[in-house]
């Protein structure tokens, strides 16, 4: 029999959304956290047009989208990687900086692909407790163990929606040992950029990683890029591990389009916020104990596991896809992804009326 290495064997399959509905429902799925709405016009006509040259290789250096990036973020060109997603990315840290004998730390309910990325790089993956959803920077400084080597944390984080202040990821930063990497994953960003100053200004200090993504805020989830800004002795051995390929030429261009349209990009943050505010104070009038979030979804906590995956259930039976939560810790939660208003609309009304029929 072939048989695979005992680590990958021992993996669990990365848990995607199930997206299938009833016969006759209209699909509404609100369960990716993929944008609203489509990416700006500007990024379609620019992968079009590079789509006439595809027989031939991408830019492995992603110079153009690069310099966009390095010129709008005030950083230089060479602290920034591009990958295929900041999935991409974040295994290919994992890989580069932690091992067999090395732990790889982030807070409990943290974005599950990070554990995926402990588990590829055969390192163990510990977790410490947050406060109300929300990153504890003093556990995660209680939690940290001799062979720690790489801190992930997601601000604004995924599931949670919830963030704490740059300030509070610059403290974790100064009481870690200056030999672990801080890697924070700021996929949602965009959403929150305008509550902080940016912390593109820690990689300076060379041990810190910060990483955005264009399949939000942006809405290029299907093209596929990611970024980091990283200090440039770490970048070059990331790079080593990684698909010196990944990211196709239409992605590239689609991405530089999409960064100089960024009028777009923040059109789509205010939409979004508005819609997702709207629904939280509809569900927290409606009893449900909704936190606020940062992000392009909500998190909606349910009495317990059952109580969430019957509602789960009952909401798929109208066509409606939220996600359940397990993965991150939160099984008695769903989190809905802000969509377009009319689903926003369906969705919500749906979680109400459960309510209403399971009172308790
Ligand atoms: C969506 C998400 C990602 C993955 O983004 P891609 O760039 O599409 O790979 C990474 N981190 C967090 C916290 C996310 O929510």
């Amino acid at each position: 029999m072939i048989r695979p290495v005992p680590y990958v064997a021992n993996m669990a399959a990365y848990p995607l959304a199930q997206i299938e509905v009833s016969p006759g429902k209209t699909l509404v799925s609100l369960s990716q956290n993929e944008s609203l709405r489509p990416p700006s016009p500007m990024a379609t006509k620019a992968a079009a047009d590079a789509a006439l040259a595809t027989h031939l290789y991408p830019d492995p250096d992603c110079i153009a989208l690069r310099e966009g990036l390095a010129a709008h973020h005030r950083l230089n060109l060479d602290t920034i990687l591009c990958g295929a997603g900041s999935l991409d990315l974040i295994g290919c840290i994992a890989r580069s900086y932690a091992g067999p004998d090395d732990a790889i730390l982030a807070p409990a309910h943290a974005y599950p692909f990070f554990r995926t990325a402990a588990q590829m790089a055969q390192a163990r993956f510990d977790t410490c407790k947050e406060k109300d959803a929300t990153v504890d920077v003093d556990a995660l400084l209680n939690a940290v163990r001799a062979d720690t080597r790489i801190v992930f944390v997601a601000n604004p984080g995924n599931p949670t929606g919830t963030r704490i202040p740059n300030a509070e990821v610059r403290r974790l930063r100064a009481a870690l040992h200056a030999d672990i990497l801080l890697v924070v994953d700021e996929a949602y960003g965009e959403f929150a950029d305008h509550l902080d100053a940016p912390t593109f200004g820690m990689i300076a200090q060379g041990n810190t990683v910060v990483l955005r993504t264009f399949s939000k805020a942006y809405g290029l989830a299907g093209f596929r890029v990611g970024w980091g800004a990283f200090p440039p002795a770490i970048l070059q051995q990331v790079r080593k591990v990684m698909n010196p390929n990944a990211m196709s030429a239409p992605a590239q261009a689609a991405a530089h389009a999409a960064l100089l349209d960024h009028s777009y990009m923040r059109e789509t943050c205010t939409q979004t916020a508005q819609l997702r505010d709207t629904a939280i104070s509809r569900l927290r009038d409606a009893g449900f104990d909704v936190l606020q979030s940062h992000t392009n979804f909500l998190l909606i906590p349910f009495k317990g596991k059952a109580q969430a995956l019957a509602a789960d259930a009952a909401l798929k039976a109208e066509g409606v896809v939220l996600r359940a939560q397990s993965g991150a810790g939160l099984p008695q939660a769903l989190r809905m992804t802000v969509g377009k208003p009319d689903h926003m609309k369906h969705a919500v009304d749906h979680l109400i009326r459960w309510k209403q029929e399971h009172p308790t």
